[in-house]
């Protein structure tokens, strides 16, 4: 290696920044948000941080302690470390810790390396197989972030490129070891691989402590958007919701100039079963209805929960006899279906009542005053009888 890259790639300096750099990251991270912490993907990646910051403390401490536990539990560490940023990285994409390999093979590094140490294997063999060991280990981390985690979440993809990278140094590392092994006969020898090595982990440290924190935010702040606009018992978009989608698609349908269609869906004598079954039952109700109606709806339609039993389907590019033969269809769909009642008696039927509305072509209409009709018709639906639909103005 020239002088020049010797000096860029100086390895005892990368070696005190990667370390300087854990430290710093791990006492940001335990000192964050409590939201965070609270977070079992964040606390996985925590511990991770500290660790790895051990593995490189003690292979830095060559100096202090003697080299075969220095050796020995620097590397031990780091492929602990490893393994529970996997772990993280698994908890956030899939909530699990992932393979029980991970773990189980962890003794098998250690015996690896105490057979290593015992064998006086030299320096730049060890390095060699370590770094292929390393780089696997890395490179299962890789095909995790690669296969789901840029899909994910966004801030995953710098980190792709770095764990590539930094799989990709171990591999020089352990093909320089193994082709120049006079360059690696000491720990602080400013090698090719050895520095690229160091470099890549620190860039690894950058792109991964800000690259996991934004990705565990960016979930964070999914999750709250999912509360705030869903309804929790049923998964429908919740009241205020529906009216902004509804505001939305009466504009666009106007723009078209194609016809819009609300219906409000009220299941019939719901207090009923509510009294007979109780308020779980009645729960239980309620969900059924709603994936049964999800079931047949379009990706452009908009199903929401307006009231306690009470339901909107925005209907857009449709007119009022489309829109009847669908929600035909699905009071049909709901009348034959026997919902659970968790009791002796077994089964029992459910019916709801439509009140339909459909927007003028002429003139842009206001979602207040479509609701104002659908629930006009809504109320002739349960005065005719129930389980039937009206259309407003017909
Ligand atoms: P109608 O046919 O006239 O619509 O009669 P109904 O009994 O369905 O209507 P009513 O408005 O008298 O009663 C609605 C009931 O819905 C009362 C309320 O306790 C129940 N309810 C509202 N929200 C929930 C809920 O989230 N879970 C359960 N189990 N019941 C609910
Ligand atoms: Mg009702
Ligand atoms: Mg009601």
């Amino acid at each position: 290696m020239t002088d020049a890259l010797q000096a860029v790639l100086h390895v005892p300096t990368l070696m005190l920044l990667v370390i300087l750099g854990y430290l710093l990251l791990g006492l940001l991270l335990q000192t964050a948000l409590p939201g965070l912490q609270s977070r079992p993907e964040f606390r996985r990646w925590l511990l991770s941080n500290w660790v790895i910051l051990g593995g490189f403390v003690m292979l830095a401490a060559r100096l202090l302690i003697a080299p075969g536990w220095s050796i020995f539990f620097g590397n031990a560490l780091l492929f602990l470390g490893i393994a529970f940023q996997y772990q993280a990285m698994s908890i956030l994409l899939y909530g699990h810790r992932g393979p029980a390999w991970l773990m189980q093979v962890q003794p098998l590094v250690w015996l690896m390396l105490g057979l290593m140490l015992h064998a006086q294997t030299p320096l730049p063999q060890r390095t060699m197989i370590l770094s292929v060991m390393l780089c696997l280990f890395v490179l299962a981390f890789f095909r995790l972030i690669v296969r789901d985690g840029w899909r994910f979440e966004r801030s995953l993809r710098t980190m792709v490129i770095t764990t590539g990278f930094t799989a990709l140094g171990l591999a020089v590392r352990a093909w320089h070891a193994w082709t120049s092994p006079e360059l690696y006969d000491s720990q602080y020898h400013s090698s090719l691989g050895q520095g690229m090595t160091y470099l890549c982990v620190f860039l690894l440290l950058i792109s991964s402590g800000f690259g996991f924190t934004l990705a565990v935010l960016e979930r964070m702040s999914k999750e709250m958007k999912t509360l705030a606009s869903t309804d929790g018992l049923t998964g429908c978009w919740n009241r205020t919701t529906t009216d902004s989608l509804l505001t939305h698609e009466l504009q666009n349908c106007y723009r078209r100039k194609t016809f819009l269609v609300l219906a409000l869906l009220d299941l019939d004598h719901f207090k009923q079963i509510n009294d007979e079954h109780g308020h779980l039952v009645g729960d239980a109700v309620l969900r059924r209805f709603a994936s049964i109606i999800r079931d047949r709806l379009r990706e452009s339609d908009t199903f929401g929960r307006v009231g306690g039993e009470e339901f909107a389907l925005v209907l857009p590019d449709i007119d009022a006899a489309g829109a009847r033969t669908l929600l035909e269809a699905l009071r049909s769909d709901v009348a034959t279906t026997a919902f659970e009642t968790g009791t002796e008696t077994g089964m029992r039927q459910v019916t709801f009542s439509i009140g339909l509305a459909v927007t003028q072509l002429d003139r842009q209409q206001a979602a207040v005053e479509l609701y104002g009709q659908a629930d006009q018709a809504l109320y002739a639906a349960k005065r005719n009888g129930r389980n039937r639909l009206e259309l407003f103005g017909a």
